[in-house]
């Protein structure tokens, strides 16, 4: 039956192009092969210096990158200087860290760190000159057989010293990329999207532990709430969203359903760094096909562009 829409269509298409042939409908599986990304999870930290990050990029069509730091030796603002505008800086990961590794979780609910002071006075300014829009990867929850145990903690959202950068960005109309687990709630989420409406509140590989449904309710719930799609696939063990099969069920149509809120990351980091092409592949072979192809503009660059302000 669909066979004969199809033909029918095409059929009609002829006609209406005055008996032309119509240029054929690019097929999903083509466009997630070559569509450009928007990397929304695209760690820095070894200190490799720009020309690494535009050659991965280049290499594998990712024309927009950032969302996250992740390091000390490569700065965010400094690699925007040296990338341009297609890259997304990041900030306050690195001081989250350095607090952490000094002063365990209790410290990071701690404002008056020194650390904590000077982040803060930057990012004023930076926001304030536009050079910096947001700040990620924040962990707020990774309790998780993911991550590395000496990284892990589980401490409130809504501390004081996240809620000064939501403060900040809500300011100045940014993001803050979060990495938290479903098994914190999705209440401390709500309550910060609906205080901070002018930020885009970032969930780092789509909210761990959340099922379909629980994010679909989150969106319903929400106008600034989104999820990046990195470390979902088999190289990071996680298998979650989708793995060499294709997509896994329910995932498709909560994407579908609110195309206008889902992202692309790769989270190349702890070991991964060096695999970036193929974490990008995995993405466009098991992941991206199983969309629509406006759907797969869409999460592929559309919605970080329209959300972040980013150029073409
Ligand atoms: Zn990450």
């Amino acid at each position: 039956m669909r066979r004969v829409f199809g033909l029918l269509a095409s059929v009609l298409l002829i006609l209406a192009s005055g008996g032309m042939l119509p240029v054929r409908a690019q097929s999903s599986a083509e466009l997630a092969r070559t569509v450009p990304i928007a990397d929304m999870h695209m760690h820095l930290g070894k200190g490799y210096g720009p020309e690494h990050y535009r050659a991965q990029m280049e290499r594998n069509n990712v024309r927009w990158g950032g969302g996250v730091g992740g390091g000390p030796k490569d700065d965010p603002v400094a690699m925007r200087a040296a990338l341009g505008p297609r890259y997304l800086p990041a900030i306050g990961q690195t001081e989250f860290f350095a607090v952490f590794f000094m002063g365990g979780a209790a410290a990071l609910s701690d404002p008056d760190r020194p650390q904590f002071k000077a982040l803060f006075e930057r990012a004023e300014r930076e926001f304030r000159a536009g050079t910096v829009r947001g700040f990620g990867e924040i962990h707020i929850n990774n309790v998780s057989r993911f991550s590395p145990a000496g990284i892990q903690r589980k401490i409130p959202l809504e501390s004081p010293v996240v809620m000064e950068m939501f403060r900040i960005a809500d300011k100045h109309g940014g993001f803050v990329q979060i990495h938290t687990s479903r098994n914190s709630g999705l209440e401390e989420i709500l309550r910060v999207a609906e205080r901070f409406r002018r930020t885009r509140l970032i969930l780092s590989h789509c909210l761990p532990g959340a099922g379909p449904a629980e994010l679909a309710e989150l969106f319903s719930r929400t106008k600034n709430v989104f999820c990046e799609l990195s470390a979902q696939g088999p190289s990071h063990g996680v298998e979650r969203v989708y793995d060499r099969n294709g997509i896994k069920p329910g995932w498709r149509e909560v994407i579908v359903a609110h195309a206008d809120r889902f992202m692309l990351g790769t989270d190349p980091c702890c070991g991964l760094e060096e695999r970036y092409d193929a974490l990008v592949s995995e993405i466009r072979e098991h992941l991206l096909p199983a969309l629509p192809p406006a759907v797969i503009r869409k999460v592929a660059y559309e919605n970080a562009l329209r959300e972040f302000g980013l150029p073409r």
